[in-house]
């Protein structure tokens, strides 16, 4: 059946979905297909989901819903239900939505293309999802999960110089209140040759930063020839790939943050100072019912092992406020947690019960919603306030950011304009020969590549920093001296004047 040939695709959740979008995408247009910016005017839906937290799950259905009667003037039109949701709530999608016509789970996302045709083809729906946890055997149900890795479309990165890239799928860990371990299935890890080769080609694609993802990213290991790689040997073999400036990794699982780890973060100079480790509760009692596998006194001496080996290094947290059985005093251990620990940030959730976790099926739900909220915005502002003073610690000093380009607020002003998007610009560049800055071509959007604007990088120790100075910075290391700051970010002004731009020499970057 004809189709217009334009694609819209909605993403909820962590990064490992932004990267699922992104290879779906990519896909796609390898067949043709083009992004658009409403559901409207495309043929292709496709909302890639989350399951983590009930409200992300009604946002999606939401969505969904709205394009119910739409449908109905185009008959072309595919949707589809993609991800974790699909995974989690298979068939139940079409008695929640019957307008839909695809649900494609985590293990499936190669899939896509030829699932959108058979439905074209067909107008039959179409389900592709990976065996339960309890469904077969570990190796039966490992199998039915693949990690999707294909070759990228650079265009699709939030910027040109970074990428994510997976480096396992899964999670055996079962925290009880979790339902990544049924929608991601059981943790398996790359091949660390797969992964060298796929930073190789980012690199050769202009890629500065790569992010490494796992749900319980050091927990990896994989053994190839015989030898186990872990983390730690990942990230010494990819160290040296010519054209990368920083290596990041999330998220961590404190229980495996091993001093092997830590050592070669400190011994490999383009591994970020920061570790997103998430305590999730500051109550023993609590974190036993999550079974999170450690105690307060465990992650403290694992920020112990941290501050010695690796001084400067920042830590992020993740907190569940409200879970099962929280006291007010079991909440404030939370809070002694963030006054003793100063994580640079941390990311807090309220419980959201969870169909099918341990944690819905043992406990009651019994902290009030309001409690909840109360709790959420209490350690927030404790945070907040805290991040506020560490940031400060910053001010008059002079640090090394990788530029990632211009901040959200020139990028808004970019396209109030009309001005083409951040990767035309970074094209722009791409065809500049080299010989600096007067060949970038004169019309509008080689003026404002060139002109300066608000940019935003990050510091070695993932401090986000804007500052005024020339796009052709992004991609480069450059340094800035901190003036001011809020919670989230540090403001300051450009000290490098000069930078190495292509095979050029030294070209004035500000006057
Ligand atoms: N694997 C990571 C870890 O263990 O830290 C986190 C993965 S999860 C997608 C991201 C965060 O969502 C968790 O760290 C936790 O704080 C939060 N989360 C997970 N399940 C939740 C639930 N049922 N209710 C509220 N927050 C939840
Ligand atoms: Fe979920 Fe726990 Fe696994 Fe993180 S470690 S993905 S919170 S089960």
């Amino acid at each position: 059946m004809e189709h217009n040939g334009k694609l819209y695709i909605e993403t909820v959740g962590c990064q490992m979905n932004m990267l699922d979008s992104e290879l779906v995408v990519a896909a796609l247009r390898n067949q043709g297909y083009e992004l658009c910016e409403s559901p409207k005017e495309a043929d292709t839906v496709l909302f890639n989901t989350c399951s983590v937290r009930e409200h992300a799950e009604h946002k999606i259905y939401s969505s969904v819903g709205r394009l119910k009667y739409g449908r109905r003037k185009r008959p072309n039109q595919v949707i589809g239900v993609i991800g974790c949701m699909a995974q989690k709530d298979q068939q139940k999608v079409f008695e929640k939505a019957p307008h839909v016509d695809l649900v494609v789970g985590t293990g499936q996302l190669a899939e896509i293309p030829r699932l959108v045709d058979e439905v074209r083809t067909t107008r039959k729906k179409q389900v592709a999802v990976s065996l339960g946890r309890r469904d077969g055997s570990r190796d039966a149900v490992a199998g039915s999960f693949t990690s999707y890795d294909p070759l990228r479309d650079p265009q699709m990165r939030p910027s040109p110089w970074q990428a994510f890239v997976r480096i396992m799928i899964g999670c055996d860990k079962f925290c009880t209140y979790c339902v990544v371990p049924t929608t991601r299935g059981p943790e398996q890890s790359r091949p660390p040759s797969d992964i060298a080769r796929e930073v190789r080609t980012l690199a050769e694609q202009g890629v500065r930063e790569v992010t490494l993802l796992g749900q319980t990213v050091n927990s990896y290991k994989h053994t190839e020839e015989g030898r186990l790689h872990r983390l730690s040997d990942l990230l010494e073999m990819i160290h040296d790939t010519s054209g990368i400036e920083r290596i990041k990794f999330v998220t961590n699982y404190p229980k495996d943050m091993t001093d092997d780890l830590l050592q070669a973060m400190r011994d490999l100079p383009k591994v970020s100072r920061y570790l997103h480790v998430p305590l999730q509760a500051g109550c023993n009692d609590v974190l036993k019912r999550m079974k999170r596998g450690y105690t307060v006194e465990d992650y403290r001496e694992m920020m112990q092992r941290i501050n010695a080996t690796l001084p400067d290094c920042a830590v992020s947290s993740d907190f569940i406020v409200g879970f099962c059985g929280e006291s007010e005093e079991s909440f404030q251990k939370s809070m002694d947690a963030v006054r003793e620990f100063r994580f640079k940030n941390s990311f807090i959730f309220k419980y959201s019960p969870r169909p099918g976790t341990k944690a819905d099926d043992l406990f009651d739900d019994d902290v009030p919603e309001s409690v909840k909220k109360r709790r959420n915005n209490e350690l927030l502002a404790l945070q907040t306030a805290i991040s506020e003073e560490d940031n400060a610690e910053f001010i008059g000093r002079t640090v090394e950011i990788l530029v990632e380009g211009p901040s959200k607020k020139a990028s808004r002003e970019r396209a109030s304009m009309d001005l083409p998007g951040w990767h035309d610009a970074a094209k722009l560049e791409a065809t500049d020969d080299g010989a600096g800055a007067d060949t970038v071509p004169a019309d509008s959007s080689g003026a404002a590549a060139s002109a300066a604007m608000q940019l935003v990088g990050r510091t070695k120790c993932d401090r986000i920093v804007v500052f005024d100075g020339n796009p052709r910075l992004a991609g480069t290391l450059a340094e800035v001296r901190v003036e001011d700051c809020t919670a989230t970010t540090l403001l300051g002004a450009i000290v490098t004047r000069e930078v190495q731009h292509g095979s050029a020499g030294l070209l004035p970057i500000l006057s």
